[in-house]
């Protein structure tokens, strides 16, 4: 194939297909691989993390940054938004305190104004003053009389729903409800899969796995690498690493030695009772890794709920986080996980990590206790760039010429890598000016929403997930 692409971008994770749908919006062409045969098809997600208030441990300027980059993500996908929002409490149990985490709730309210002031369209988490809500016990015994409302409007009737659920005997106050909202991974993918196959400047490969690279930079010959599949070399002039936590093992083949930790975790499909009223998104702080770690619920529609527990029975995994060692890039995973990520799960395995999820929130929730599993779990591995578990914002590295590296921690700072990818192609020009400061998405915003409707649910139906799984709770149209 004599064709020589500008960018060839191995993964299409999140970051992979928006790296190319934002070089697609500025006219510069690039082929995406993708060894799946659909796109984000990597680890899951589900939270949009606008405020990192999922993780009471993280500084303000990591949760400012999630903030920012969850807005700016959310601007491009509205139709994998759903605007439900959440319910944070520390367990009487935990050494967390109300106080320090609404301290930093009132920093990201004035910096979301802040946010807004550049820009209105940057609303999108509604208005400052409603960012966050506080409920004492009296709003609680109060709130835990009204009526439950089947379509929450207010942070009230969010409140009213949930706490009437709630053991919240067992739980600090206040409580707090925060428009921290869902992210439609399946809904995601279809927007992007289906933008990605519009546009003449992305040849998008599914079902391509690329089985290594050479670094032809030094042989002028018009590219710099070739990039080799099963049945073909392809040429192209920038390389763009999107490949998750495997992206180590092209460092390898470069001889760049680079510190990173890999993660294996998961999350539990469970199905519940008809109940009368939407609920928010449930959070139970607690001690990563500990027995007692967080607990989380999320709502999906048609009654079934996902959950991650903190704990090394539920979400977590013995030897699940490990890290590059011995100057090898790519950190090795032990039998079991791997096992886990090539074939799947034990039917034994899913029903009992999924019970002990279950039972995780039925501390919290009694009437829980009627769930039981929904489908098989979302699971993966993802990177962290260094050696600081509590990464929470990673972003983009350039070891060396005409070569990028995308090392995101959440699918949020996918915006900020493709942008800063297209900087320093512009930087080393291998592109030449373009206005940069143009957000444009065109190509998203042509697919309609009836199109994402279906492949998601195709996409969701596909890889053995419950078809609700891809619709989003509070519908948008
Ligand atoms: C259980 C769990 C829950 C999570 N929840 C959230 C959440 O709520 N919110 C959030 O923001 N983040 C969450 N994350 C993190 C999030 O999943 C990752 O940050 C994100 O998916 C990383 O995207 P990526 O594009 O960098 O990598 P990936 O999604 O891993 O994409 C890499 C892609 O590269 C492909 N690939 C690899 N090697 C090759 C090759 N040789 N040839 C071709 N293709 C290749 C893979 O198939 C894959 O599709 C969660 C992670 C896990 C594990």
């Amino acid at each position: 194939m004599s064709e020589i692409y500008s960018v060839g971008i191995i993964g299409g994770g999140v970051s992979g297909v928006v790296s190319a749908l934002q070089l697609a919006e500025h006219n510069i062409d690039s082929i995406l691989f993708e060894q799946e045969n659909s796109v984000v098809n990597g680890p899951p997600f589900c939270h949009l993390h606008a405020g990192g208030n999922l993780y009471p441990d993280i500084s303000y300027e990591q949760c400012k940054l999630l903030m920012k980059q969850s807005i700016e993500m959310a601007r491009l996908f509205p139709q994998s938004i759903d605007e439900r929002p959440t319910f944070i409490s520390i367990p009487k149990t935990e050494k967390y305190e109300v106080d320090k985490i609404e301290q930093r709730l009132n920093l990201l309210v004035d910096y979301y104004q802040t946010l807004i002031d550049e820009d209105p369209e940057n609303a999108i988490l509604g208005d400052p003053k409603d960012y966050y809500k506080t409920y004492n016990n009296d709003d609680l015994q109060f709130l835990a009389t009204q009526p439950t409302v089947k379509h929450p409007k207010t942070a009230d009737e969010w409140m009213t729903n949930a706490i009437k659920l709630i053991d919240y005997t067992k739980l600090k106050t206040p409580i707090i409800l925060v428009q921290e909202y869902g992210w439609n991974l399946f809904r995601l993918g279809a927007q992007a899969q289906l933008a990605l196959n519009k546009t003449e400047y992305c040849n998008l490969k599914t079902n391509t796995d690329v089985l290594s690279i050479t670094d032809v930079r030094d042989q002028n010959l018009g590219y710099n690498w070739k990039i080799q599949t099963k049945d073909n070399t392809y040429k192209v002039n920038y390389l763009v690493n999107s490949c998750g936590f495997k992206t180590g093992k092209f460092d390898e083949s470069l001889h760049l030695t680079t510190e990173r930790l890999i993660e294996f975790k998961a999350a539990y499909v469970s199905k519940w009772q008809p109940i009368p009223g939407l609920i928010p998104e449930l959070i139970f702080h607690g001690e990563r890794g500990t027995p007692h770690g967080m607990v989380q619920l999320t709502p999906y529609c048609d009654d079934y709920y996902q959950i991650h527990g903190m704990t090394n029975d539920i979400t977590l995994f013995e030897n699940g986080l490990v890290q590059s060692k011995d100057n090898k890039s790519q950190p090795e995973f032990n039998e079991g996980i791997t096992k886990k990520l090539n074939h799947g799960w034990d039917n034994d395995d899913i029903k009992t990590r999924t019970e002990n999820a279950i039972d995780s929130v039925v501390k919290f929730v009694p009437s829980f206790e009627s769930a039981s599993v929904g489908g098989p779990p979302l699971f993966g591995a993802q990177q962290i760039p260094g050696d600081d578990p509590n990464l929470r914002v990673g972003e983009v590295s350039f070891p060396c010429k005409s070569y990028a590296r995308s090392e995101i921690v959440k699918a949020s700072s996918a915006l900020t890598v493709a942008n800063q990818i297209i900087n320093r192609m512009l930087e080393e020009s291998v592109v030449s000016k373009i206005d940069t400061s143009l957000q444009q998405k065109t190509l998203l915003d042509a697919v309609s929403k009836n199109d994402i409707d279906e492949l998601a649910r195709e996409l969701a139906v596909q890889r053995g997930y419950p078809e609700a799984l891809s619709r989003l709770v509070i519908e948008k149209y």
